[in-house]
This record gives C-alpha cells, structure tokens and sequence, in this order.
C-alpha cells in the first residue's frame, strides 16, 4: 500500500431507517474498495471506502455514533491538543476520522470549524446525518436525500442512479441530476434521517478585510505559512511535485526540498507544440531534485477532456482547460500512488490571473474569484485518482489561503511584479530567473487552450465563437459522462464536436 496517503481517497455512504440494498456506486477515482455496514443509534449505515490499502482509520464507529472521513487533516496536533489525555502519543487506531468522532464528542458540528484539512466527512449521531466539507470544498461531496435515507459520496456520478431526493435547503442542486446536491465548500449540513429537515452551517468564508504589513514582515508571514503548509502535506517518503518553472509550484518544490536529506521528485509536462521544460529544469537543477519531463502528444491531450470532466464533473470551459493538461499529466505517472504536491491555486487570492496593476481592479478581481471558486471543483483529488495518485495544494491550506486573501492588494502587485509578496517570500530559495518570471497559466504553457481551439477550428466552428462552442462540448461531456454514466473511452469526441449546431454559429 502507498502508506503515505490518506486511509481512504473517496466514498459512498447511506444512511437510512430501513435496511436496503444500494447500488454498486461507479467511482471515477481508481483504488481498492472496502464495504462496511454498521447499525449506528438505530440508523443503518454502509459505506464503500476508496482506498490504496489501509482503510480503518477512514471510519470511527460507536454504538451511538460514526464517523467516515476522506482525505486527510493538516492540523492534528492542534487539534489533539483540544482532546482529553493530550501529550499521549496517537495510536494506531488514531486516523482522522477517530479525531473528528472525538471532536464531535465535544464541540458536536461545530468541530468542523476547527479542521485544516482537505477531506469530506459524513458523522451519523442521534438521527441525523451531519455532512461535511472542507474550508474549500477541495473534496466534492455530493448527497441525495429523502426522508428515510440519505445518501452521500465525493462523486455526483455515484448518486446518479438513486431515487430522487428532496430540495435541499442550503445546498446547489446539480443539474441533469435529480435531487442530488452538492454540499457547498464550508458547510456543514445537518440532515435528519427521519424527516430529512436540513440545516446548513457555515464553517468558513473568505477574508473580506485586508492587513496592512510591511514588506518583509508580510513576506516572512507567506513563507511560514507556506512552510507549515508543505510540511504538513509531504509525509514519510519522497514527495513529487508538478512543477512549470513557474513561481507557485517552484516555490512549493523549493519549500518540499529544503530540509537537510530532502529527496524530491519533480516532474514537468509539455505537449510537442509548447512547453515550459527549460524553466522547469532550471528550477529542478538549482534545486537538486530528481526531475522528469513527459511529453503528452497534443492529440493524446485532447482526448483526455472526457476524463478531465468525469474527475472534476465540472462544466466550466476555463475550468477544464486548466485541468486537462494535469489529468493527461496524472494518467501518464507510472507505478504506486504518489502524494503529489502542486502550486495550483495560488493565482486566486493573489489575483494572478489577472495581469492587473491598479489596486482596485485587483481587489474586485480577487474578491470575485474568492466569493465564486465553490463548485468549479478546481481542487478535487478525483483528478490525481484516476491515476491513482493523492494531489495535494499548499496555496490553499487553510492558514495560508486566509493570509494571501487578507493582505493588501499592493504587497500583491508591487514595484511592477504580480504576486510580489510571494516572490519575495522565496527569493532565497530560488534562482532571480524564477522569481522574477512573469505568470504563464498552465494551459497556455502547455498548449492546451489552443489544441481546444483547433479541435473545434477544424471541424468548421467559426473562431469567434469557439469559446462558447467550448462551453457546450464539456456540457455534453458532463451529460454524458456524470449524467448518464458512460466512461470516458467510450466518449466519441470527435462526434459530439460534429453535432454541435452550427446553425448556432452564424456570424
Ligand atoms: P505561475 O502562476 O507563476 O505560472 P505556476 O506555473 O506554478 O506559476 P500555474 O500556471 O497556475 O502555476 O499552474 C498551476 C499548477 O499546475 C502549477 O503550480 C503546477 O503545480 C502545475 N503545472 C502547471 N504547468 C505545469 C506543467 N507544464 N507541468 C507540470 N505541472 C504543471
Ligand atoms: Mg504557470
């Protein structure tokens, strides 16, 4: 097993009053599967756990009470700190989800508002059916529910075959899919089995305010947030880390690689027609880390667009053109499960993706990007999972998410440099050329926009309207892969391009 990953990657659970069979649910994550069923407080529970080996600590059970976590906390030691017997060393039977079952004990849902972590949760106590998600959302959770039985799993494909559920208050209904919701990233919702009355809880919101610091102490307060952040997420074993050569994820690597005996592995991708290799295998010589380059033919890229929409069951154009070149990535990484590290996010608070100088087009920038991140489902690890690997983002760790969002708009954009603060947190650690090197987005670096482009030229589509051609092939691949559940090989991309209306194109 790939003892550095978390004890369970995704899952299914039902909770219902009544027995009942449930259907095999379809994962796009791959990983061994283990069934467990419970009576819990009179309520029977059965879970699928996705995992790579060890799947006990994924699930803590009392007769009153359970826990099934996916995905893993980057606080435990705080959080420990809050139980009683503190100072004694965490056992075997310690996983997070015995955590979390033991915080429930105290703080009941509440106990949500202490993690860091990037997980999905679902703890049954009392008739209810308490259902959680991360600061970020960055684990998908998806439940269906009616009164009698609530279902919930980190993919909406698995829920696609059950009876229709209730409206849920305080939940986003996904579409083509009846009654099912998806749970909003910061939310705990609190369902009774019973009756299925539903009360959302909000355990975290970005930052509205903005500190003021000066230089350094605003740059000494990104690297200590980003060095706790790597930590937390590196594990026994050596850490990979996708890198471009651009500023975010060399600075990831930079921090991942700096204890003395550090091994790291670092790997880039590129496409025939465009790469960032150089940039890339400068950071990794300047480093020392074990660095490999893999070239994915632009039309093998292109064909990974139904995978990309099957793991991130997203229906966002921009979003998926972000996420193709890592998933065409991720099902290249050969051998066990990997914990992968990236830089993916930091653009967001800092407002990297706008190539924006005055302050108040920033600020309105970021603000609008962090009200309205929840349910691209940019973060989630089904991506990594199809390959069988656990992806993990330091940029948003919860403390180092709410520094970058809360500082100034002028430490991010300052003496001409987008992202200053970050690049002046690592400019120790990193040669002049990556620091000061401007953003390039990964789908740019990599080709990917332009090979989604020529996809649809190709095939006749009018090139003023491809970006909204674009927005209608990844609805359809969402129907057909989430919706209707195929699987991504047996998508005929070529066909859902040539179906397109063109009567819809008309200049
Ligand atoms: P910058 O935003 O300054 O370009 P970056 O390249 O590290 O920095 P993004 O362009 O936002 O960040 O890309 C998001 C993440 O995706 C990266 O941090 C990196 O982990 C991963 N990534 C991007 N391009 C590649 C690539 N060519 N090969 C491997 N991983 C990549
Ligand atoms: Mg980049």
């Amino acid at each position: 097993m790939a003892d550095n990953l978390p004890c369970a990657t995704g899952f299914s659970v039902a909770v219902r009053t009544e027995p009942e069979r449930s259907p095999r649910p379809s994962f796009a994550s791959a990983g061994s599967r283990t069934e467990v069923a419970q009576t819990v407080a009179g309520l029977r529970l059965r879970a699928t756990l996705l995992h790579t080996g060890a799947p006990e600590g994924a699930c803590a059970w009392r007769p009153e009470k359970a826990a099934v976590v996916a995905g893993e906390l980057y606080n435990r030691c705080e959080l420990r700190s809050l139980l009683p017997g503190v100072g004694e060393p965490a056992g075997d039977g310690d996983g997070d989800a015995q955590l979390v079952l033991a915080l429930f004990d105290i703080y009941d849902l509440h106990a949500f508002r202490l993690l860091n972590g990037r997980f999905a949760a679902v703890v049954v106590a009392g008739g209810r059916a308490v259902l959680a998600t991360d600061h970020a959302g960055s684990v998908p959770l998806y439940t269906c529910a009616a009164p009698g039985r609530v279902l919930a799993a980190t993919e909406a494909k698995t829920l696609r075959t059950a009876a229709p559920g209730r409206r849920l208050t305080g939940a986003r209904a996904v579409p083509g899919m009846r009654g099912v919701h998806q749970v909003p990233a910061g939310t705990v919702l609190d369902i009774g089995v019973g009756a299925t009355g539903c009360a959302p809880h909000t355990t975290w919101a970005p930052p509205h305010s903005r500190r003021i610091l000066p230089e350094d102490r605003a740059a000494e307060a990104v690297r200590a947030a980003l060095e706790s952040a790597v930590d937390a997420r590196t594990g026994p074993g050596t850490p990979l880390v996708l890198i471009s050569g651009g500023i975010d994820s060399s600075g990831v690597a930079a921090l991942a690689a700096r204890g003395p005996g550090a091994t790291t592995d670092t790997v880039s991708m590129g496409t025939e027609e465009r790469n960032e290799f150089p940039q890339a295998r400068a950071v990794a010589g300047h480093l020392g880390t074990n660095h490999t380059e893999v070239v994915v033919p632009a039309s093998e890229l292109v064909a990974r667009l139904p995978h990309t929409v099957w793991a991130a069951e997203c229906r966002d154009p921009d979003i998926i053109e972000y996420l193709l070149p890592l998933t065409a990535l991720y099902l290249r990484l050969e051998g066990p499960g990997r914990r992968v590290l990236t830089g993916y996010g930091a653009d967001i608070p800092l407002g990297g993706m706008h190539r924006e100088g005055r302050l108040p087009a920033l600020d309105t920038a970021l603000a609008h990007d962090m009200a309205t991140f929840d349910g691209l489902n940019e973060m989630t690890p089904v991506l990594s999972g199809i390959g069988g690997h656990w992806s993990t983002h330091p940029f948003w760790d919860r403390e180092v998410l709410e520094l970058l969002t809360s500082l100034e708009a002028g430490l991010k954009s300052r003496h001409g440099r987008d992202k200053w603060v970050l690049r002046a947190a690592m400019r120790d650690l990193l040669p002049h050329e990556t620091v000061t090197r401007p953003k390039l987005g990964v789908h740019e670096g990599s080709g990917t926009t332009s090979s989604f482009t020529r996809l649809l030229t190709d095939a006749g589509l009018p090139p003023p309207h491809v970006h909204r051609a674009k927005r209608l092939v990844v609805g359809e691949l969402f129907q057909q892969v989430v919706v209707d559940g195929l699987h991504p090989d047996e998508v005929d991309l070529p066909a859902v391009v040539h179906r397109l209306d063109r009567r819809e194109f008309v200049p």
